[in-house]
């Protein structure tokens, strides 16, 4: 689907994937003017298919056109956009219970100036493909850096925008020399409190039985799987917590077994259990098991059923397609 000012959006289609032509000035090569969303379509009980939640990814595309200065897409036309693609594509969405169809919108500034100022032309299009599960089974290692944040005040946190994922890449890469599975990032004024992981949300289930996780404080994804397990989790009875948390006191509450569980959660990861916490002093480990503890799987029963129309889905958040 095109954008442009005074036009509005026009031109929708589905076509066979293939290569875009652009102009060597388009805004985007320059400036960065992109956003995207992630989310997932599922093979139900009866053969059906099912997207988890696009209401909430529409709206946050919304919030994060707005962060970036680009025009906002309405919400039933990202949803009507995702659905007929998922539906061209209903051959490609697998079935099981870690498989799904990926789905990437994403929008970026296509007109050619080198000025700069936001562009008055855009593209909105969606790609799909099969995925299984992120991680392999068991229990992931995480790596907390204190070389790179991720997002500092009045920045570009809490849009999904291309740009805070090439400045995470670094981040990544060092976790990975660390050999750890992902990087946990540390707040960018304090380099104290934990914020988010590259590409995932994270949480916290202490010995009473409450669970936390950072608050939307403007510099981390509002991640839309963190939102349905704070509503599964308060449904459930459990206190919980949107709270700051240092990563000293982390280490301290997992030494002193205060700290049960920790496990990160996203559209990719669902719900992975995080069972060693590495950062440049050394390592602990949580709750001391390979797998996800009592509550991380609780909550991923209840999160994984609705996804999959196994558990009755109470708050309207399964969009049927077919
Ligand atoms: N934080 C970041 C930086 C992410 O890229 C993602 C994935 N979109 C998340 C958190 C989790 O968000 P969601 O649950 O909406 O996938």
């Amino acid at each position: 689907i095109r954008y442009k000012e005074g036009e509005g959006w026009h031109d929708a289609q589905v076509l066979p994937r293939g290569p875009l032509t652009l102009d060597p000035s388009a805004a985007v090569l320059h400036y960065a003017q992109e956003i995207f969303e992630g989310m997932k379509a599922f093979r139900t009980a009866d053969n059906g298919i099912a997207i988890f939640r696009p209401d909430a990814n529409a709206r946050r595309f919304r919030s994060s056109a707005d962060r970036m200065a680009m025009p906002l897409i309405p919400e039933n036309l990202f949803i009507r956009a995702v659905d007929e693609l998922v539906k061209a594509d209903q051959d490609w969405v697998p079935s099981g219970e870690n498989a799904s169809l990926y789905i990437r919108p994403f929008m970026f500034a296509n007109d050619a100036f080198l000025g700069v100022k936001p562009a008055s032309e855009y593209m909105f299009l969606v790609i799909a493909a099969p995925v299984g599960a992120y991680f392999s089974a068991g229990a992931v290692t995480v790596w907390v850096s204190e070389t790179y944040t991720r997002a500092a005040p009045g920045g570009t946190g809490a849009a999904k925008c291309g740009g805070n994922y090439a400045g995470s890449l670094l981040a990544q890469a060092e976790a990975k020399d660390h050999e750890c599975d992902q990087v946990v990032f540390l707040d960018a004024v304090h380099h104290r409190f934990i914020e988010e992981m590259g590409g995932m949300n994270i949480f916290f289930v202490f010995n009473d039985g409450s669970i936390s996780t950072p608050a939307l404080t403007g510099t981390i994804l509002p991640g839309i799987t963190r939102d349905s397990i704070l509503t599964i989790a308060r449904e459930k009875g459990l206190t919980v917590r949107e709270e700051p948390y240092a990563i000293d006191q982390l280490l301290e509450d997992a030494q002193s077994g205060r700290l049960v569980e920790t496990f990160a959660c996203g559209t990719a990861a669902a719900i992975s259990p995080i069972g060693v916490v590495r950062t440049k002093n050394g390592e602990v480990k949580i709750g001391n098991r390979d797998g996800a503890g009592p509550v991380t799987e609780s909550l991923r029963e209840v999160l994984l059923g609705t996804q999959r129309g196994r558990v009755a889905d109470t708050h309207g958040w399964e969009h049927r397609v077919l």
